[in-house]
């Protein structure tokens, strides 16, 4: 922690150099902890954020996530948004919730509560936490500090994907801060390859000294990062995971593909298609809820409409079939029938179905290549249909 009470007056470690925390620490004043009151140490090293710790083992609220990049975080952050607003303060206890605050920040409109998450802890504390600021009336503003695995997609934990939120601009994105380096990295234009794998644009960098909030993105193009081979590679891989890895009778989903008598190895190359954007929140693969949708409704209907595919769509998530990923910190309204209406336009546009009012029709009836030459004829007529799209995308 950076602030303590020292004759019941509010002292911050980064308000004073080093020296001057030593001589302090020399003259055997002692440091208090706001919250619960018991004894402090200082710590002062050559490298770590000078601060506070408990000396023996607490409960204190205060005590939770202290390393040495959250202290950096917070120093850094409370740097820059203290420059920006009168009213910020640290490590701000909110007495009503029981909750503190890393930095709390007053503006003319709104109470922010900023988070920086470090390590990780259960989604269901997040929400916890979000829903007590918002019961005060605060804007939580969540910050995530951990390093990411990026090569060439990005991998990311569930704990890291409950970071992710959407806007019209960037599509789903998510926000990252590298304390040592000073910066964001902002992910944008998010698309699932796997549960856990994600093509993303290559991230915008915010230096903190430009960081506002909410943050302004810097004016640069944002080149979607989806093509045609990369898409089509990994479904692919996906496929041939799926057959390696799963034993088809134990498999749910593969059972059902067997009884249905279709051959999953040659699946339809429209049976998992990206649905941009609002397609990231169903953590099964594409061609998984895409197959269920087409097996409850497509393919036995001659007619169907939106609301009958989305109601597809809510019975497989009912079950268990299919499963929602956690975006707490992202309101989501209606997003079953986005993604259900998603899907459609994609086949609309790819002619596998016609729209006539409101309702949809096949252009051709279901059937699905047996065989392996069948299939590459499939791929062949398709692949022309599929680059006209993901061109648009
Ligand atoms: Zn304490």
């Amino acid at each position: 922690m950076l602030t303590a009470l020292l004759n019941q007056q509010v002292i911050t470690t980064i308000h004073y150099s080093r020296e001057e925390l030593r001589r302090l620490r020399r003259e055997g004043v002692s440091f208090v902890c706001p919250h619960c009151s018991s004894i402090l140490t200082m710590r002062i090293g050559s490298r770590n954020t000078p601060h506070f710790a408990h000396i023996s083992h607490s409960d204190c609220e205060l005590v939770r996530g202290e390393t040495p990049q959250h202290l950096l975080s917070k120093q850094l952050l409370y740097g820059r948004v203290s420059s920006l607003y009168e009213s910020v303060s640290l490590e701000h206890y909110i007495k009503e919730i029981k909750q503190v605050a890393d930095i709390f920040v007053k503006t003319d409109t709104a109470d922010i509560a900023i988070e920086i998450q470090c390590s990780t802890i259960p989604i269901s504390e997040v929400v916890r936490r979000s829903n007590g600021y918002h019961r005060e009336g605060i804007t939580p503003f969540w910050i995530l500090t951990q390093s990411l695995k990026s090569k060439k997609l990005l991998n990311l934990t569930t704990f890291q994907q409950a970071f992710i939120r959407y806007s019209p601009s960037l599509d789903y994105f998510l926000l990252q801060f590298l304390p040592d380096r000073g910066i964001f990295h902002l992910y944008t234009r998010l698309l699932p390859v796997s549960s856990t794998a994600f093509m993303s644009a290559a991230p915008i960098i915010i230096p903190v000294a430009e960081f506002t909030l909410p943050p302004v993105i810097p004016n640069v193009p944002i080149l979607p990062p989806y093509s045609l081979s990369k898409w089509n590679d990994f479904r692919t891989k996906w496929i041939y995971n799926k057959i390696h890895y799963n034993k088809a009778r134990t498999d749910v989903f593969l059972r059902e593909v067997y009884g249905e008598g279709d051959t999953f190895l040659y699946l339809p190359l429209f049976i998992g298609l990206p649905v941009i954007p609002h397609g990231i929140h169903i953590r099964n693969h594409e061609v998984e809820w895409q197959y269920y949708l087409w097996k409850d409704c497509l393919k036995k209907d001659s007619l169907f409409s939106l609301e009958s595919v989305s109601n597809a769509l809510n019975r497989r998530l009912t079950k268990g079939h299919i499963e929602f990923r956690s975006f707490p910190l992202q309101k989501s309204d209606k997003v079953i029938k986005k993604i259900a209406g998603g899907y459609l336009s994609v086949l609309e546009e790819v002619h596998v179905l016609r729209k006539i009012n409101d309702t949809f029709q096949l252009t051709e009836p279901w059937s699905c290549p047996d065989h392996f030459s069948a299939f590459e004829q499939h791929k062949h007529d398709f692949f022309p249909k599929w680059k006209h799209i993901l061109k648009k995308l």
